[in-house]
C-alpha cells in the first residue's frame, strides 16, 4: 500500500541520515583525538621463511571517549574525504619514529618498520619535509623505514607521486606496493614505478590451497616479483597450510594472525628486570 511505502522511505531516509551524522562525528571528533591523546599504534610482526621476526607494519587505533572503538576501515577513508587524514599521517610518522629506537634495540637494528600512507596524503606538498624533520629530531635511520602505499597514490598526479617517492628512495626508505592484485592496473605501474616490495592481497592468500587458479596467480606473483628484483610479502597468513605454501615457493615476508596479532609497543618490548 501507499502508507507502506512511505514509510519504507521514512526508515530508509532515517538511516541515511544517522549514517551521516556518524561520518560527521567521526570527522569532528578526530581534531579532538589528537588533542585528548586518543590514537595509539599496535604493530604487527612481519616474518621470514625461518619464521624469524624481520620488522613490523604500524597499524593505527582509535579508542574514542566519545564514540567508543572505531576502525580504521571507518575512519581512514573519512579522515581522507574530510581533510584530516594529514593531521593523522603527521602523527603516525612522529610515533613511528619516537618508537623505532626501541624496536630495534628489541629486535635488532636490521628490523624495518612500515607505515602507511593514504593516496590523500600525497596532495600536501610538505610531506616529505615533515618526514625528513620526524626523522632527524629522533634520530631516524631512514633504511629501517617502509612506506606501504596503494596504486591508488599514483592515480591523480602519477608524475608528482613518482617524485614524492623517489626522494624518499633517496633518502634510503623503501616502498611497499599495497593491497597487490586488487586494483585494476597494477601491472602497468611496476613498470613505472620505483618500488622495492610487493604486498600480496590477503584474498589471494585467502585461495590458497581452496581455489586452483587463486593458488597458481598467487605462485605467479610471488616468480613475477623475483624476476623484478622485488621483495614479496604476503598478507594475512592464516593457517599452516597457507604458510606452508608460501615457504615452498619462496615468499620471503610473511604477516598475519598465525605469526602474531597486531599489539602495542609494551608487548612487544622485553619486561624490565625489577
Ligand atoms: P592494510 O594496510 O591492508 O592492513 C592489513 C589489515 O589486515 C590490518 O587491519 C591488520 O590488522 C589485518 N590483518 C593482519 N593479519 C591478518 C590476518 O591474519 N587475518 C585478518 N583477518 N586480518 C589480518 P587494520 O589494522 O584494521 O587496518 C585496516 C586498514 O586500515 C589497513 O589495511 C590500512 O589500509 C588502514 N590503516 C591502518 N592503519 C593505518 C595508518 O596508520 N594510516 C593509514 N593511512 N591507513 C591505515
Ligand atoms: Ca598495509
Ligand atoms: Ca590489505
Ligand atoms: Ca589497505
Amino acid at each position: 500500500s501507499k502508507l507502506n511505502g512511505k514509510n519504507t522511505f521514512a526508515v530508509f531516509e532515517q538511516g541515511m541520515m544517522s549514517a551521516n551524522k556518524r561520518r560527521l562525528d567521526i570527522a569532528n571528533a578526530i581534531v579532538s583525538a589528537l588533542k585528548l591523546d586518543e590514537f595509539s599504534l599496535h604493530y604487527q610482526a612481519k616474518v621470514n621463511t625461518n619464521e624469524e621476526v624481520i620488522g613490523f607494519e604500524a597499524l593505527i587505533r582509535w579508542h574514542s571517549q566519545e564514540l567508543g572503538f572505531i576502525s580504521p576501515l571507518e575512519f581512514i577513508s573519512i579522515a581522507e574525504q574530510s581533510g584530516r587524514i594529514g593531521l593523522i599521517t603527521h602523527w603516525v610518522i612522529n610515533k613511528v619514529s619516537e618508537d623505532l629506537a626501541s624496536l630495534q634495540e628489541a629486535y635488532g637494528s636490521d628490523i624495518v618498520v612500515a607505515l602507511n600512507l593514504s593516496a590523500n596524503d600525497l596532495k600536501e606538498p610538505g610531506l616529505f619535509a615533515i618526514i625528513h624533520d620526524a626523522f632527524t629530531r629522533h634520530g631516524v635511520t631512514p633504511e629501517a623505514v617502509e612506506f606501504e602505499v596503494t596504486e591508488s597514490a599514483f592515480l591523480e598526479n602519477f608524475d608528482y607521486a613518482n617524485q614524492f617517492f623517489d626522494q624518499l628512495t633517496h633518502l634510503g626508505c623503501s616502498i611497499a606496493l599495497d593491497d597487490f592484485g586488487t586494483g585494476y592496473s597494477s601491472l602497468s605501474y611496476l613498470t613505472k614505478i620505483r618500488l622495492n616490495t610487493l604486498k600480496i592481497d590477503k584474498q589471494f592468500i585467502d585461495g590458497i590451497g581452496v581455489s586452483e587458479r587463486t593458488t597458481l596467480i598467487t605462485k605467479t606473483i610471488v616468480e613475477m616479483a623475483k624476476n623484478l628484483n622485488l621483495k614479496v610479502c604476503a598478507e594475512g597468513v592464516e593457517t599452516e597450510a597457507q604458510k606452508d605454501f608460501l615457504v615452498d615457493i619462496q615468499c620471503e615476508q610473511m604477516q598475519g594472525y598465525l605469526f602474531a596479532k597486531p599489539k602495542p609497543l609494551s608487548e612487544l618490548l622485553p619486561k624490565h628486570a625489577a
